[in-house]
């Protein structure tokens, strides 16, 4: 049977762009449907336009801490509309560096939604489409749980195409987004609570780390609730007047959901063609990647995987040995270095002490919580926190973690450290780069 493509995914954001622009320039006939930007969400409304909004919530405090090193400014002031229209300007230039890198191989490029008709044959508009195999990358979108009102909340999509920047905002949830974007707003001079409705921020992260974290951002400023939640939204004006579970009430400008993403596979009739889904709608794939159906593939968010870009990235990679060099997929999912960029961030790859204890290690634990140098003259009262888990047995690190400045530049290297299997003694043995916070990390005694 003649296809029309070797490969057609569904979906432009960090997988399905680097699996089809690889398969291309290896000899793939490639086509590929995006009903919105190029780039996915990475590019668009997430990684990318987030640490640039981080970037720009930290320099009021740097003006700040700048008088201690002698520094005068005038007052400063902060207008929303120029980091918005700039980040803009930003992402459109990378959706046009994207459209290059697809197009240069040879990958053809559906403008529109893409949905399964059969095994083969995939609809973009009114167009059919055939191609041998099929690739879904669509990935994830905001969930927000269903309450009176909950259509009053905005979600982070929203978040990077604000008319004005409100002057106050609650955040609900606890998870990446809702702490990175806690950080920024308040940065940003936003009267900034974060509310979670459990006892501890960040669930899955060191329980130091998350206690240390949330220190710092209620030092920093964010009203930090835990133990709360929302029951109800009612329009107050302009603002929004939120009813919490225990009766109190808050008025704000903005409500901002960050409750997890859910990937993005209800309109694509999975079902009809045998494309099997699991309780929260993520494609179940094989350890290659290939779903229910022979033909059809899917990587990235959009499986009940990580919810990483540079984990999709790696799928994607994975999935081009399996085409091309016929290797079984060998995507390792143990150690992966991830950064919260929230203020301070956190930096974080292999075990956390909890999760050594209950692989049944028996472990050493070396930790330390310091005032980072910078702030000695800049007056700033943040503190940084590092921890190592080591295997007494072996004398290997299992995990490593951080608080503080840079945390997300000083994880990736450690990740290499982790991931290569060193040991403590290797720790030791490595010549600190002085002065600096990494340093910490190999005098730990
Ligand atoms: P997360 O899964 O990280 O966090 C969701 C949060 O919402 C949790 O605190 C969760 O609480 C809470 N929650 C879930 N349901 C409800 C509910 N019904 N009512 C109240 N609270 C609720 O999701 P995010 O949306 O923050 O991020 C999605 C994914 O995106 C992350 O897992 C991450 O992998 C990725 N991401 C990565 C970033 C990075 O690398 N820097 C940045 C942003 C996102 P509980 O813990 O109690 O379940």
């Amino acid at each position: 049977m003649q296809y029309q493509y070797d490969l057609f995914v569904i979906g432009a954001g960090s997988g399905g762009v680097r699996a089809s622009r690889v398969a291309a320039s290896k000899g793939f006939k490639v086509g590929v449907a995006e009903a919105s930007a190029l780039g996915g969400t990475c590019v668009n409304i997430g990684c990318v336009p987030k640490k640039l909004f981080v970037y720009g919530s930290e320099y009021g405090h740097v003006a700040e801490q700048a008088q201690g090193y002698g520094w005068q400014f005038a007052k400063p002031s902060f207008d929303w509309a120029t980091l918005r229209d700039n980040k803009t300007k930003e992402i459109e230039r990378l959706n046009g560096i994207y459209k290059n890198l697809l197009e240069n191989p040879g990958v053809t490029i559906h403008q529109g939604y893409g949905k399964l008709v059969d095994a083969h044959t995939v609809q973009v508009g009114e167009e059919l489409i055939t191609a041998e195999r099929i690739l879904i990358a669509v990935g994830a979108q905001p969930f927000v749980p269903e309450f009176p009102g909950s259509e009053h909340a905005l979600v982070s999509d929203d978040m990077f195409y604000l008319d004005e920047l409100p002057e106050s905002i609650l955040v609900v949830g606890g998870g990446y987004i809702a702490v990175e974007f806690a950080g920024i707003c308040n940065g940003l001079g936003v009267s900034t609570t974060l509310m979670y409705r459990g006892d501890k921020l960040l669930r899955g992260f060191d329980e130091d780390v998350r206690e240390f974290a949330t220190q710092e951002f209620n030092k920093a400023g964010i009203d930090v609730q835990l133990n709360s939640d929302v029951a109800a939204i009612e329009m107050d004006g302009k603002q929004k007047r939120v009813t919490l579970k225990n009766g109190r009430e808050l008025v704000v400008d903005q409500v901002l959901y960050a409750t997890g993403r859910v990937p993005k596979t209800a309109e694509l009739n999975l079902e009809a063609v045998g494309v099997k889904t699991n309780s929260k709608g993520a494609i179940e794939v094989d350890h290659n990647y290939k779903s229910t159906v022979e033909s059809v593939y899917a990587i990235g968010d959009v499986t009940d995987k990580v919810q990483l870009t540079p984990v999709a990235i790696k799928e994607a990679m994975a999935l081009i040995g399996y085409w091309f060099d016929q290797k079984e997929c060998a995507m390792d999912y143990d150690n992966i270095p991830t950064a919260v960029f929230c203020q301070p961030p956190i930096g974080t790859v292999g075990l956390t002490e909890q999760e050594a204890d209950d692989r049944g290690f028996d472990i050493d634990v070396y930790q330390t919580d310091f005032r980072a140098m910078k702030h000695t003259l800049s007056g700033a009262q943040e503190r940084s926190f590092m921890k190592l888990i080591v295997d007494r047995g072996t004398d290997r690190v299992l995990g490593a973690h951080m608080v503080g400045d840079y945390a997300g530049e000083i994880i990736q290297g450690l990740g290499i450290a982790i991931k290569a299997g060193a040991t403590k003694a290797h720790f030791d043995s490595t010549v600190g780069v002085h002065p600096t916070s990494a340093e910490e990390f190999v005098t730990f005694s």
